[in-house]
């Protein structure tokens, strides 16, 4: 009885972080965030387990059925084929208290990459510029969906907490000349994470 209380208590709380996806995903490519199929959005329901928007899904216009389900070992249990950056996703679960993940690849950061070499937001002479970059790490560029970046996401989430406790909580990587990774506690924050850092570059790109 008890058990069958577990699974239907387990199933309800995967359908109301599947709502918040699609809802988080309309809201992000509103924002421009998310055009076509770009980027992934993950929630861990439990240690075994998290869920996260297929491969080849639109942000946008998500569906519950475009969530699938995986366990802690990357092992599809539920839904269509996963995104190919479910490790990537996972290894920032494994090393962090992030419950949620939001992997975008926003047109200012990359622009402001592109023309500078760099992304270098510490040293835009404003207030908030210093408060965020100190929460954002950098991967050098390697393939999207491959090991070796996910690995390099892996090192580089541990260095940042090294040198910042607090973005064990509430972080980013920067992927070069591909994207950014935002985790926090919730969707939102990853979401709102994720905005700020896009906000800093629009303000750099403004101003040189
Ligand atoms: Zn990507």
């Amino acid at each position: 009885m008890l058990n069958r209380k577990n699974k239907l208590f387990a199933k309800k709380k995967i359908s109301t972080y599947k709502n918040q996806i699609c809802t988080i995903g309309h809201l992000a490519w509103q924002e421009g965030l998310f055009p076509a199929y770009n980027g992934n959005i993950s929630v861990k329901i439990d240690d075994d387990l998290m869920i996260i928007t297929s491969s080849g899904t639109a942000k946008g216009k998500l569906s519950p059925s475009d969530i699938s389900i995986m366990d802690k070992s990357g092992k599809l249990i539920e839904g269509n084929k996963l995104s190919t950056e479910s490790f990537l996703h996972l290894n920032i679960y494994k090393y962090t208290n992030a419950k949620s993940i939001i992997h975008t690849h926003p047109a200012k950061l990359l622009a402001l990459e592109v023309k500078n070499k760099a992304i270098e937001l510490s040293k835009l002479p404003i207030y908030e510029a210093k408060m965020w970059a100190c929460v954002l790490g950098f991967v050098p560029m390697l393939e999207p969906g491959s090991i070796e970046l996910a690995s390099a996401v892996s090192n580089s989430v541990n260095n940042l907490i090294n040198l910042n406790k607090n973005t064990i909580n509430l972080g980013a990587i920067w992927l070069s000349n591909h994207g950014l990774v935002s985790w926090a506690h919730d969707l939102n924050n990853a979401l709102n994470l994720t905005e700020e850092l896009e906000h800093l570059a629009e303000i750099d790109l403004f101003s040189s």
